[in-house]
């Protein structure tokens, strides 16, 4: 596939001017990223649960205006930020200035990090990123390219069903309107299975998983068993001398 005209791009023009548009209000706790503020505590632990962060390196792929790449910083990590919508780039690098955490920010893909830093991190964190991109399986190779061997690899993204369908899009951009309408496209979300196989192709073996679970009740976030919507999956690459 290397070669192709979507495998060197494998970037969607239309979702870039929608993250440039929304940009300003990324650190706005209450505005349209309200919900990555309210699971950023939730998928931090999750994280750290299940990989060192203090002291290691991490990439943080596609990771807009910097909510986890800053905690991640902030829980001592070296991150390096990466993503190709300028604005939020711009907000990220902004938001580090007056928080004072140290995130190197690169306007660049995780294809091409990949050619230019391979094997050079412990951690990559690759989150709600994967259901705007053209061709999720190259950014998922990409990823296995970048982590070292016996690394951690994190992925989350919604899943792919009429249940899903309801709550990522009806409830949450329709009725609650927790997302702006248009956030996401049903046809781009991606089942555990998918993301799974693209996984074990590339050279990674599934950990872990767990649902992320919204009530609306009481507006309240959490994480369990079920990965009907919202899921988060832990990969490791297999040392050298194991296979996946
Ligand atoms: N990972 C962050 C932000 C998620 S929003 C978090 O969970 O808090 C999705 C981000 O992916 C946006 O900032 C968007 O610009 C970025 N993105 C989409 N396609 C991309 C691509 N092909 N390469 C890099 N970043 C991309």
């Amino acid at each position: 596939m290397e070669g192709t005209n979507t495998v060197t791009e494998n970037v969607d023009p239309a979702e870039m001017a929608k993250f440039n548009g929304l940009a300003a209000r990324w650190w706005d706790a209450e505005g349209d990223f309200r919900p990555l503020h309210q699971i950023n505590p939730l998928r931090l632990d999750w994280i750290r649960e299940r990989a060192e962060l203090n002291g290691k390196a991490v990439v943080d792929v596609g990771c807009g205006g910097g909510i986890l790449t800053e905690a991640m910083a902030q829980a001592g990590a070296t991150v390096t930020g990466i993503d190709m919508a300028d604005a939020p780039l711009a907000v990220a690098r902004l938001h580090q200035a007056e928080s004072g955490a140290e995130v190197e920010y690169l306007r660049t893909r995780a294809e091409d990090l990949a050619d230019e830093r391979p094997g050079q991190f412990d951690v990559v964190t690759c989150l709600e990123m994967l259901e705007h991109v053209p061709d999720p399986a190259a950014v998922i190779a990409a990823c296995r390219t970048l982590v070292k061997p016996g690394g951690s690899v994190f992925f989350s993204t919604i899943n792919r069903n009429p249940k899903s369908f309801l709550f990522a899009i009806v409830g949450a951009e329709y009725v609650l309107r927790l997302l702006p309408r248009g956030t996401h496209e049903y046809q781009k979300f991606i089942r555990p299975s998918e993301l799974e196989g693209w996984a074990r192709n590339a050279g990674l073996r599934i950990s872990d998983s767990i649902g992320l679970h919204y009530n609306p009740l009481t507006r309240v976030y959490s994480l369990g068993a079920n990965v009907d919507v919202n899921y988060i999956q832990h990969y490791v690459r297999p040392a050298a001398n194991q296979g996946v």
